[in-house]
């Protein structure tokens, strides 16, 4: 069994294992489907957040979304790809997180989610906390124990 002090990672915040915003790919909210569809397929991230110019947060957009809103009852309607936007497709109800926020907080809702967005007071978009960061830090800590 592990005998690292897990408190290490449970006290931290989520500011310590943040991706800053300017290293995050994101989608305007305004862009067309098809144009959030090339930008998930190039980014190779199944999700993305969903930004306005001024880095407000508006929600995610996936792959499985945007299929889901082209499939028809007989076929795939590819034409839907431009007649729609992200805002209409986008999912807004996501969690959201503080920068102050404990990694505690952070890793209940990794549970459900590969990663979480973190917002400032107003709304605006910060950067997102990953399983991955956080299991690079239990890697870290665990290695320090092995033989
Ligand atoms: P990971 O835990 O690194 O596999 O990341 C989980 C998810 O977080 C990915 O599938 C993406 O949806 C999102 N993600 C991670 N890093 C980035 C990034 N730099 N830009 C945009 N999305 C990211």
């Amino acid at each position: 069994m592990l005998s690292f002090n897990y408190k290490d990672i449970l006290s931290a915040t989520i500011e310590q294992f943040m991706i800053p915003a300017e290293r995050v790919a994101h989608v305007q909210v305004s862009n067309s489907l098809e144009h959030g569809l090339l930008l998930l397929t190039k980014s190779g991230y199944t999700a993305l957040p969903v930004l306005d110019p001024h880095y407000k947060l508006y929600g995610l957009i996936s792959l499985p979304m945007i299929f889901d809103s082209i499939l028809g009852l007989q076929r795939i309607e590819f034409e839907k790809l431009d007649e729609l936007t992200v805002s209409e497709v986008m999912n807004e109800n996501i969690p959201r997180l503080r920068m102050y926020d404990s990694v505690q907080l952070g890793l209940d809702m990794l549970i459900d989610h590969p990663f979480v967005c973190v917002v400032n007071d107003e709304g605006i978009f910060e950067g997102i906390i990953t399983r991955r960061a956080i299991l690079l830090k239990v890697q870290e800590l665990s290695n320090q124990y092995k033989d």
